[in-house]
C-alpha cells in the first residue's frame, strides 16, 4: 500500500517578550531556511508574528528551536501557535514592521559590547578599528535611543545618520550579525567624537580617545558623553585629582565607582566570587560592590573608610578603548553636581559640568532617555540591585497576577516610578532624590516616555501616604487633573508588597521593613516595623519603641543628636558624661538645647526607625557623628564590625501596647555604655549591635509565628543593604525554619516603593 502523503500545514506563530532589537528576526529567517520552511516574519508594536508552511514534523522542530536556541539577548515570555491549511507560500522573507494601535512591546535595555564587536574594534584590519560606536544585534544602545515603537531606525536617534553602502549591506543581509541592527554605524557614516575644553571649544585631535587618554594620564578630569548620559572620569590612582573631583562635584566622601579594563585587572584590586564575576560580565554590566584588597594603587579617596569598591567593566567601545589606552583604573561617576540628575545633552553638560571637568568628550548620537549606571552586590551568592537603571530598566518585573493599568509615583528618596499593564510592572530606572526642580522634570519626562512607548493609560494613581513628599503632591495634582482615583499606600507596606511581588508571591507573610524613614499611620516616623502583610492589606504587629529625633532633619544629618536624644530619653541626663564619644561633637549649649527639645517635644518627631538606631550607635561609639551622604553612619558602623567574630548580643525587652509588641532598647544602650567604659573594641561593639538586631528579629518572628502560624518572612528596606545584617538575618531565620524572601529584581531601598504601591493599588481596585 502506498503511504498517505503527509499534507503540509500553515502555522501562525506569535512570540511575545523582548524579541526586537536582539537579532530575533534574522534568527527566525535562518531557522526557516534550515528547516526548508516557507513564509514570513514580521515585527509589530506588540510582538513578532511568523507564518510558516511545511510538514508538521519540521514545523514542530522549528518551534522547538525557537524556544530553545533563540539569541542570547531575547527574552521569550509567551509563544502561541495556530494551525490552518497551507496557502502555498513561497520562499521566506522578513517583512517590514507594522504598528498596531494600542499594542505594546517589551524593549530591551542597553547591552554591553559583545565579544564579536570587541574583536572588530580592536582589529587594525577591520573597517571599524577603534570606532567607538560599533554595535550589532547582540549589543549596543537600545532604550536610551528609542523614541517610539516599533523599534526601527527611523524611530530612534540614529535616524539622522544615513547608512553608507557597506553598512546598508550588513543591515539588509539576514545572514549578517548587523542585520537590522538599528544603531548600525561605521566611521564613514555614523556618529563621531570630538574633544573640547570646558568652554566647548574643539581641540584638534587625530584620535580623540588617544588624546583624551594622555590628558587623563596627566591628571585631568574629563566628562564623557556615554550611553545614558555624561560620566565624569579621572585617574583613580591619583589622590590629587580624585580630591579635586570631590571638591568640584561637592561630594566630600560618598564613594565613587571605578571602571577597570578586564576581569584580570579587577582581581588585582578586589576579591571576586563566581557570582560576582557573572554579574560583572553580564550584558547589563552593572557596578558591582566588591571587597577591596588592601594596599593597592587605588587612591583611598575613591571610597573613604569603606572595605568595598564599586567596580564595573567597560560597556561601550569608547570605554574599552579608553581603558586600554590609559592602562589606568578610572573613576567613573555620574556627570552631575551632587544630587541633580545626570546631564544628557552636549550644551547642557557644558553648562552644568564646565566647572567640574577640564575637558569633554562629546558625540552627536542623541540620548533620548537618561540612565545612570546600575549598582549591585552579591550576598549569599544572590545578586541584590541597589540602584536599578542601565542594563535592567525598562525590562518589566513579572507580577503574580494581572492588574489594571496603574501609575505609582514612588518615594521621595531614591525615586523610581512604576506603571503596570497586564502582568507587567514597568519599574522605571532610578530617577533620584526628588528634592529639586531638575529631578522632578526628569521624573515627568521619563514617565511620559514610558506612557508613550508602552501605550499606557493608567486608571488610578498610587502614592506614598506622606502628604508632603514631592511625588505625593505631584500624584495628587495629576489625579485631580485626569480625574483618576488617588490611592494612598503606607510606606512600609509598599516595601513588603514589592518584595512579595517580585518573588511571585501573594500570601500573607511576616514583613520586616527596616529603613530610615517612612510616614506612619499614626503620624510618627516608622522604620523598624514587623507587619503581617499581603499584597493588599497589612497589620502592624511589632516595632522598635518610639524615640525622639531632636531637630528632625538635623538629627538625620547629625547622628550625634540622635544618639544624645536616645540616651537622654532612655537613661536620663546622668549618663551624658564628658567621656562619651558622642559628646565630643557638641558643646554645652547644643547639649542643653537637645535636652530641652526632647523634654518639650520641640521640633522632635518620634521614630521607630531602624536606620536611626544604626545612626545612634555609630555616633555613640564615636564612629560617625555627622554624615554627608545618605546612610553614611550606618555604613561606617557596618565597616567597623568587619572582621569581628563577636558572637554575643546585647539585651533588649519586648513590651505590649494595644496588642502590638514594642521592642524596648534601654538595656541595649546600657550594655553599650558598659562596653565603652570597659574600653571594648569598637569592632566588637559594632558586631554585637548587628547581632542584637538579628536576635530581636528572630525573637519577634517566632512570637508572631506562634500567634498565626506564618513561617515566611519578607525582608525589605534600606537597612538590608547592610550585608552583615542581611546575611545574619537570612541565616538566623532559616535556621529557625523560616522561608526568607529578599529583593533580587528591585532594590531593597526606596527604589522598590513604586512597585509595592502599584501592586497594592491594583489589589485594592480588585477588591472594590
Ligand atoms: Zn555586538
Ligand atoms: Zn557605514
Ligand atoms: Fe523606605
Amino acid at each position: 500500500m502506498k503511504p498517505i502523503p503527509v499534507s503540509g500545514q500553515l502555522w501562525k506563530i506569535t512570540v511575545k517578550g523582548v524579541v526586537q532589537g536582539v537579532g530575533f528576526r534574522p534568527f527566525i529567517y535562518q531557522l526557516a531556511r534550515k528547516h526548508s520552511l516557507c513564509g514570513w516574519v514580521l515585527n509589530t508594536s506588540g510582538s513578532v508574528i511568523i507564518e510558516v508552511e511545511g510538514s508538521p514534523q519540521s514545523l514542530a522542530v522549528f518551534l522547538k528551536d525557537i524556544e530553545e536556541n533563540h539569541p542570547p539577548q531575547a527574552h521569550i515570555i509567551a509563544i502561541t501557535t495556530e494551525t490552518t491549511s497551507p496557502i502555498g507560500l513561497k520562499g521566506f522573507e522578513i517583512r517590514s514592521s507594522k504598528a498596531l494601535a494600542g499594542d505594546y512591546q517589551l524593549i530591551s535595555p542597553d547591552l554591553a559590547s559583545c565579544p564579536e564587536c570587541r574583536s572588530d574594534f580592536y582589529d587594525p584590519t577591520n573597517r571599524r578599528y577603534r570606532y567607538p560606536f560599533t554595535n550589532c544585534t547582540n549589543c549596543g544602545p537600545r532604550f536610551t535611543i528609542i523614541e517610539n515603537i516599533p523599534y526601527d531606525r527611523p524611530l530612534t536617534t540614529m535616524k539622522s545618520f544615513k547608512m553608507c553602502p557597506e553598512c546598508q549591506k550588513e543591515y539588509d543581509n539576514p545572514l549578517d550579525r548587523r542585520f537590522h541592527a538599528q544603531p548600525n554605524a561605521c566611521p564613514i557614516c555614523g556618529p563621531s567624537l570630538k574633544l573640547t575644553n570646558n568652554k566647548g571649544a574643539e581641540i584638534a585631535a587625530k584620535d580623540v580617545i588617544d588624546s583624551a587618554s594622555k590628558l587623563l594620564r596627566e591628571g585631568k578630569i574629563i566628562a564623557i558623553r556615554g550611553l545614558g548620559g555624561f560620566l565624569l572620569t579621572c585617574d583613580a590612582t591619583s589622590s590629587g585629582v580624585v580630591d579635586i573631583l570631590r571638591q568640584r562635584k561637592k561630594r566630600p566622601s560618598k564613594p565613587f565607582a571605578i571602571m577597570l579594563g578586564s576581569l584580570d585587572k579587577v582581581r588585582e584590586y578586589c576579591f571576586v566570587s563566581t557570582a560576582e564575576e557573572q554579574l560583572l560580565t553580564s550584558s547589563a554590566a552593572p557596578i558591582v560592590l566588591l571587597r577591596s584588597k588592601e594596599n593597592t594603587a587605588i587612591s583611598a579617596s575613591v571610597a573613604p573608610n569603606l572595605k568595598y569598591l564599586g567596580v564595573m567593566l567597560p560597556y561601550t567601545p569608547l570605554h574599552h578603548l579608553l581603558l586600554a589606552d590609559t592602562e589606568l583604573p578610572l573613576v567613573m561617576t555620574s556627570g552631575n553636581l551632587s544630587e541633580e540628575p545626570i546631564a544628557r545633552d552636549n550644551g547642557e553638560a557644558l553648562a552644568r559640568l564646565g566647572g567640574i571637568a577640564d575637558y569633554f568628550i562629546l558625540h552627536n548620537r542623541e540620548i533620548y532617555s537618561t540612565y545612570d549606571d546600575s549598582v549591585t552586590m552579591v550576598v549569599k551568592d544572590k545578586s541584590v540591585i541597589l540602584r536599578r537603571a542601565r542594563g535592567y530598566a525598562p525590562y518589566p518585573i513579572r507580577l503574580p497576577f494581572k492588574t489594571e493599568q496603574i501609575l505609582a509615583c514612588g518615594a521621595e528618596e531614591k525615586n523610581a516610578f512604576c506603571f503596570t499593564r497586564d502582568d507587567n510592572a514597568f519599574l522605571s530606572q532610578h530617577i533620584g532624590d526628588m528634592e529639586n526642580e531638575e529631578t522632578l522634570k526628569h521624573f515627568e519626562n521619563t514617565a511620559s516616555l514610558y506612557e508613550h512607548i508602552f501605550r499606557l493609560k493608567p486608571c488610578a494613581i498610587a502614592r506614598d501616604s506622606h502628604p508632603d513628599y514631592l511625588p505625593s503632591k505631584w500624584a495628587e495634582s495629576k489625579a485631580a487633573e485626569q480625574k483618576l482615583p488617588l490611592i494612598d499606600v503606607q510606606h512600609h507596606h509598599a516595601h513588603i508588597a514589592s518584595c512579595l511581588a517580585e518573588n511571585g508571591r501573594d500570601e500573607a507573610v511576616i514583613g520586616l521593613a527596616f529603613d530610615g524613614t517612612g510616614y506612619g499611620d499614626d503620624g510618627h516616623i516608622w522604620g523598624g516595623e514587623f507587619l503581617i502583610a499581603d499584597c493588599k492589606d497589612y497589620k502592624r504587629r511589632a516595632h522598635l519603641e518610639y524615640l525622639p529625633l531632636p531637630g528632625g532633619e538635623a538629627a538625620v544629618r547629625k547622628p550625634y543628636r540622635t544618639a544624645i536624644g536616645y540616651l537622654y530619653q532612655l537613661l536620663g541626663a546622668e549618663v551624658l558624661t564628658d567621656d562619651l564619644p558622642c559628646l565630643r561633637y557638641v558643646d554645652a549649649i547644643e547639649l542643653g538645647l537637645i535636652q530641652k527639645q526632647v523634654d518639650k517635644g520641640l521640633n522632635t518627631p518620634l521614630t521607630s526607625s531602624c536606620g536611626r538606631l544604626f545612626d545612634a550607635v555609630a555616633a555613640l561609639t564615636g564612629i560617625c557623628g555627622e554624615i554627608n551622604y545618605s546612610a553614611q553612619a550606618a555604613i561606617e558602623l557596618e565597616m567597623t564590625a568587619f572582621g569581628s567574630e563577636a558572637k554575643e548580643s546585647y539585651r533588649f525587652a519586648i513590651g505590649q501596647e494595644n496588642g502590638i509588641m514594642t521592642i524596648k532598647l534601654a538595656d541595649l544602650f546600657r550594655d553599650i555604655l558598659t562596653e565603652l567604659n570597659n574600653d571594648a573594641a569598637t569592632a566588637d561593639i559594632a558586631a554585637r549591635f548587628h547581632n542584637t538586631i538579628t536576635a530581636i528579629t528572630v525573637e519577634v518572628c517566632q512570637r508572631l509565628t506562634r500567634d498565626n502560624g506564618i513561617k515566611v518572612a519578607a525582608l525589605s528596606g534600606g537597612c538590608f543593604q547592610n550585608r552583615r545584617l542581611l546575611e545574619n538575618t537570612i541565616t538566623a531565620l532559616q535556621k529557625c525554619g523560616f522561608e526568607v524572601l529578599t529583593h533580587n529584581l528591585a532594590p531593597p531601598n526606596d527604589g522598590c516603593i513604586a512597585l509595592g504601591q502599584a501592586v497594592i493599588a491594583s489589589q485594592k481596585l480588585k477588591g472594590e
